[in-house]
């Protein structure tokens, strides 16, 4: 088996040697990762300049240092690399739960990985101010989780979380809560105004969500899927009335007016049935 490694904390963070570890004990490693830091880059690819590599030693394993963001190494590791059965990305410093799945650089390259017909799985580990996970307590979780979703063929995408010191395994579902937002400001040694973006929580996690499971000091493992459509509303809108016949009108504004008002007045017929 020929699995690529990534990540979005750079190729030089320790979870990727520790992954990679892992991973060479189930098939054949190749690292391909950002030069650089690019967490919280998303799915983000370069499109305004051209990407290059360089080939570097890390440890025993072939690793190709990108000018890129995490979903930009995986597509370059897939066309250098063919065949690839699978692409791990992490073990990312910090967890990526809930909200975070949506501005997450590890999950980019998984479901970069799933884009392009592979399976993909993120990894990612709880991080303090303090000190630096321990991977090698965390080894054997990770070879477990992997022994579970190598036998998981049709899951594609999936967002792994795991504790400092897990108490086992659990299957989750992704936690959508509202988050703050909020904006802080302050000022930089120059006196000029600077801005933190946070992310905190605003809710508790419901049971049985991939917060929940890290909060209770499970593992979590979370099935995702590529299609967004909400299936729900869908639905109901294709109930609702035919899509209205826009652009194809040539007979000057009345006639796009009496359209609008025509849909109009279907809501409002649908809104009081
Ligand atoms: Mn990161």
């Amino acid at each position: 088996m020929r699995i690529l490694i990534s990540n979005d904390d750079g190729i030089y963070s320790p979870g990727i040697v520790a992954l990679a570890k892992v991973a060479s004990r189930f098939g054949e490693v190749r690292i391909v990762a950002p030069d650089v830091e690019q967490s919280s880059m998303g799915h983000a690819i370069t499109s305004s300049r051209p990407l290059r590599y360089k080939r570097i030693h890390l440890g025993e394993f072939e690793a190709y240092r990108v000018n890129g963001t995490p979903a930009d190494c995986v597509a370059l590791g897939t066309h250098l690399w063919q065949r690839i059965d699978l692409v791990l990305s992490g073990i990312n410093l910090g967890l990526n739960l809930g909200n975070s799945c949506w501005h997450s650089g590890t999950l980019a390259a998984a479901k970069q990985a799933a884009l392009l017909g592979i399976r993909g799985i993120a990894l990612s580990t709880a991080m303090s101010d303090k000190q630096e996970p321990d991977f090698a307590a965390l080894e054997p979780y990770v070879r477990k989780v992997l022994d579970l979703l190598l036998e998981e063929k049709a899951m594609s995408l999936v967002n792994v979380n795991l504790p400092q010191k897990p108490r086992g395994i659990r299957w989750t579902r992704q936690s959508v809560r509202q988050y703050d937002g909020e904006v802080v400001a302050s000022k930089d040694p120059m006196g000029r105004p600077i801005y933190w973006f946070t992310i905190t929580p605003l809710q508790g996690a419901e049971e049985g969500t991939d917060r929940w499971a890290i909060e209770h000091h499970w593992v979590s493992i979370t099935p995702l899927r590529l299609d967004l459509t909400d299936e729900k509303d869908l639905a109901h809108a294709l109930a609702l009335h035919h899509t209205p016949p826009i652009g194809t009108e040539t007979s000057g504004t009345s006639q796009k007016g009496k359209t609008s008002a025509h849909v109009t007045n279907k809501k409002a017929r649908h809104r009081k049935s």
